[in-house]
Order: structure tokens, then C-alpha cells, then sequence
């Protein structure tokens, strides 16, 4: 059918919308329902942690069960059936690598907690652990990463993922682009085989060629991510979400009916 053997392929904003109805047009679902016959596997590729992955499934109706999730950026989950499970030992490195570096990066996180203290932006605790931020508008986000780019110098290892106004803590070498990696090496299906698409900041990462030779983008995509994707060839859609992962699919693979 083509050389995709693989979608990645963000879940908000791009497999679905939530600013207007349908959340997801029925020929998303076809077409999705037609590669996976054809042996096509699909992952979600999220900052959801795998509760609300199911979660949003649930809401959404959305009535493709994934082969894998990629979860908050940089967990691998595959689907036996009944049930999400690790995929291989990753998810258990991630786990220690998270633990360690939270350890040598407490003087940094202090001087983030202090800079937001005063401020609006929501501050939330994963197992009583500083793991990251809600701001209330766009542009406090860009100032928050414009503060902690001035600081995390010392920390090499310290990186964030952003969703909008969600920011992530985590670990530098860690976000959708290497979650992708490592479900390419379990599963032996290469980035000349993988389509990935998404839509904002936290989808960087995957949206490059050295992850996925098959890039693409909804309308609904932020400026910085069209840029990315077309400037390496990709496909950056004239419809929103679905709609344009629609438009996507199609546009690489003819064959579809
Ligand atoms: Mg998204």
C-alpha cells in the first residue's frame, strides 16, 4: 500500500479537536481502519499520561484502539488486548533516570518555584515532586521558559516539553522524538517507515526527519511547527486536526480508498 508502517501521531489537536463539533470526521476513522488491515500500527504519541490517554478515548469517542501509546512525552506503552503494559525496559529506565535527575536539579527547581510564586501560573506536584507548570495565557508560558532558558545552564540534563500554556519537567534526552526511537527499535520499523504528525511545541521533537520520513501538520498547528514541517518537505494541511491528518494520509499514500 506504501512504505508507512508506523503512524505517530499526537492526540490533541491533531487526531482530535475539542473547539468545535465533531471532535473527528468518520473518514479519519476509515482510513485508519484500512491501514491497520493492512498492517499498519498505530501509536499515540502524547503529553497524556496513559490514564488520560484512556480518559480522552473514553470522552472523545474516539473508536481506534492504538497499538502503542506514547505517553507524556517520553513513556512507551504497548496494548495486549486487554490492558496497556511497558514496552520492554524503557519506561523502568525512565523512571530512575526522572528520580536522579530531580535529585541534582533541586536548586534550580527552588529558583522556579520562587520566580512563580507571585505569579498566576499553576504549579503542580507529581508524587510531591515540582514536575511542572500551568500558566493562565500563552505569552506567560513564553516568559516562564524565557526564565528557566536563563537558568538551566548548570543543569544539562534539565529539559521541558510544552503544550501550549503545560509545561513538563523532564529529562533532556526524553520526549516524543525518543519515545518514538526506542518503539522504532522494538519494533523493528524504521523512520523511512513512519508517518508522525502533530501540533505544537511538545511534537518538535518527532517532527524531523531523522525520526519519521513521512511529516505532517493540521491547519490548527502552532507557526513554529508548520515552519518545521515544511521546511523538511513535509506536508502541512489545509484543514484542522482530523480533518487535515485526512488530507495527510492521502497525500502519501494515494492508494488509500
Ligand atoms: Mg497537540
Amino acid at each position: 500500500m506504501s512504505q508507512i508502517r508506523l503512524l505517530s501521531v499526537d492526540f490533541d489537536g491533531t487526531l482530535v479537536r475539542n473547539w468545535a463539533p465533531p471532535p473527528f470526521p468518520g473518514e479519519l476513522v476509515d482510513l485508519l481502519n484500512q491501514l491497520r488491515r493492512n498492517g499498519v500500527l498505530l501509536a499515540i504519541n502524547t503529553g497524556r499520561t496513559i490514564r488520560l490517554v484512556e480518559e480522552a478515548l473514553g470522552i472523545t469517542g474516539f473508536p481506534v484502539r492504538p497499538d502503542f501509546a506514547l505517553t507524556s512525552e517520553r513513556e512507551v506503552f504497548r496494548w495486549n488486548g486487554s490492558a496497556w503494559e511497558d514496552f520492554g525496559g524503557w519506561n523502568a529506565r525512565c523512571r530512575e533516570e526522572h528520580d536522579t535527575l530531580f535529585r541534582s536539579c533541586g536548586p534550580l527547581l527552588e529558583q522556579i518555584e520562587q520566580h512563580l510564586a507571585p505569579t498566576t501560573a499553576r504549579l503542580y506536584y507529581d508524587e510531591n515532586r515540582f514536575s511542572g507548570v500551568v500558566s493562565t495565557t500563552n505569552a506567560e508560558m513564553d516568559e516562564i521558559c524565557r526564565f528557566i532558558e536563563t537558568k538551566r545552564h548548570e543543569f544539562s540534563d534539565f529539559g521541558y516539553q510544552r503544550n501550549s500554556i503545560y509545561l513538563r519537567f523532564c529529562h533532556a534526552a526524553y520526549h516524543k522524538g525518543a519515545a518514538l526511537g526506542e518503539l522504532q527499535r522494538l519494533t523493528a520499523i524504521s523512520s523511512e517507515e513512519t508517518f508522525a504528525a502533530g501540533d505544537n511545541f511538545n511534537d518538535l521533537p518527532m517532527l524531523n526527519l531523522a525520526c519519521a520520513r513521512f511529516l505532517a501538520c493540521p491547519s490548527n498547528a502552532l507557526e513554529e511547527v508548520r515552519a518545521a514541517v515544511s521546511d523538511q518537505g513535509g506536508f502541512v494541511a489545509s484543514e484542522d486536526s482530523g480533518f487535515g491528518v485526512c488530507e495527510a494520509l492521502r497525500h502519501y499514500i494515494p492508494s488509500l480508498a
